[in-house]
């Protein structure tokens, strides 16, 4: 394919070489440039909500870049205003709304959010959790417990402390009336689609509440339905301080939030804050077609089905499937998770080397119950081949 080669000359090395390029798709299907069909099990990193050309997303866009595509944060527009209103009312909490482009600027806006209240009450460090994942610009970047990737960045203007996560008793003890906010993932994305122990993030949120920290429940990954919830901290029946969204809020547009709970939405002054892009119409059309149709229903139907299907194939490389909603990873008892990758697209199928011993699965939340038992069918062959 002449494609790969042309990438390589053009881009830098940061992304390897991506060994498909993909030319089209349409629901949970895509195509590559040869042709060859694909079930999407990954959809653009938990991102395609409504998978690929949903006909309403379709049509948002094209009208709104018809009508007017930037006014730029000099003017308003509607659909941004509309699309603050539907989160808040989701949320169903007072709230203030910011958008970016991008889910490492969403964090970076809860990061000032934080550090201004920070710098107002004389409190110092932040709190993070090991193997959690923020995003790659300097500030999300230095709350990422990721040493791979955060230490030949470092170091970096703030003190962060890192905790094991789910362990509550290790963040009870790091965080006192001198942190400004602990970053959490309600659960851990990148870290291999790993939920806490119950309870540790109504734990999270006591600690907080004890000790004056604001509680930042980083759900760029886990929200907009991906649950089987609008958001991931609904099912843990705790309310953050500061909220941050992206991947799957846009269905594929880039958009990113970052919402304030109470008084902390109020935090910023104006001038503290802005985005030329963030909040565009196009992007907001599109956010406001995902969030009309989502059916959380379906997810919850759906993922149960793929989660008992998965559980129920007993193969020697399959150690166990974790995760909530049509967010999962297929968990190995080797380190065999590139080889799975590729024996699952040879077979057809999207899904993600994401540790070495975990496959993550994230499909189109509108990925129908027919594709599921596919992929279900399909897996323990995949697994045999990649044993091989
Ligand atoms: C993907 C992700 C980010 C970064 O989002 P980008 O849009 O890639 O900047 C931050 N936090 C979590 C939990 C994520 O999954």
């Amino acid at each position: 394919m002449d494609l790969l080669h042309r990438f390589e000359q053009a881009f830098m090395p940061n992304y390897g070489l991506p060994p498909i390029a993909l030319a089209r798709g349409e629901g949970s299907r895509v195509w590559d440039v040869d042709g060859k069909e694909y079930l999407d099990f990954i959809g653009g990193i938990a991102t395609s909500s409504l998978g690929h050309a949903h006909p309403a997303l379709v049509e948002a866009v094209c009208k709104q870049v018809a009508t007017i595509a930037h006014t730029s944060n000099l003017f308003m527009h509607e659909p941004e205003v509309l699309l603050a209103e539907r989160l808040l009312a989701l949320l169903n909490a007072p709230a203030r709304v910011f958008f970016a482009n991008s889910g490492t600027e969403a964090n970076e806006a809860a990061y000032k959010l934080a550090l201004k209240y920070g710098r107002r009450e004389g409190r110092s460090y932040f709190v993070a959790a090991e193997n959690g994942f923020h995003g790659r610009t300097i500030g999300a970047l230095s709350l990422t417990g990721k040493a791979a990737i955060r230490d030949p960045f470092g170091p970096f203007p703030v003190d962060v402390r890192f905790v094991p996560y789910g362990d509550a008793d290790a963040l009870k003890e790091a965080v006192t009336g001198d942190c400004i906010a602990v970053f959490l993932e309600p659960t851990q994305g990148e870290a291999g689609v790993v939920p806490p122990p119950d309870g540790y993030f109504g734990a999270a949120r006591e600690i907080c509440d004890s000790t004056g920290a604001l509680l930042v429940a980083d759900e760029i990954q886990s929200a907009i339905g991906r649950t089987g919830h609008w958001f991931a901290h609904q099912a843990d029946g705790v309310t953050p301080d500061i909220l941050t969204l992206a991947k799957g809020l846009g269905g594929g547009l880039p958009i990113g939030a970052c919402v304030g709970f109470g008084d902390v939405g109020k935090l910023f002054d104006k001038g503290d804050h802005g985005s030329t892009f963030g909040g565009n119409p196009v992007a907001c059309a599109a956010a406001l077609a995902v969030l009309g149709n989502v059916d959380l229903g379906h997810v919850r139907s759906v993922s149960a089905r793929l989660r008992d299907g998965l559980r129920s194939i007993d193969h020697p490389l399959l150690k166990g499937v974790r995760g909530r909603g049509l967010w999962l990873a297929t968990v190995l008892r080797e380190p065999r998770a590139a080889a799975v990758q590729r024996a699952a697209a040879e077979a057809g199928f999207l899904v993600n080397a994401l540790q070495p011993d975990a496959v993550r699965l994230a499909p189109p939340l509108v990925v129908t119950a027919g594709e599921v038992d596919a992929l279900v069918a399909a897996y323990p062959g995949i697994l045999t081949e990649a044993s091989k």
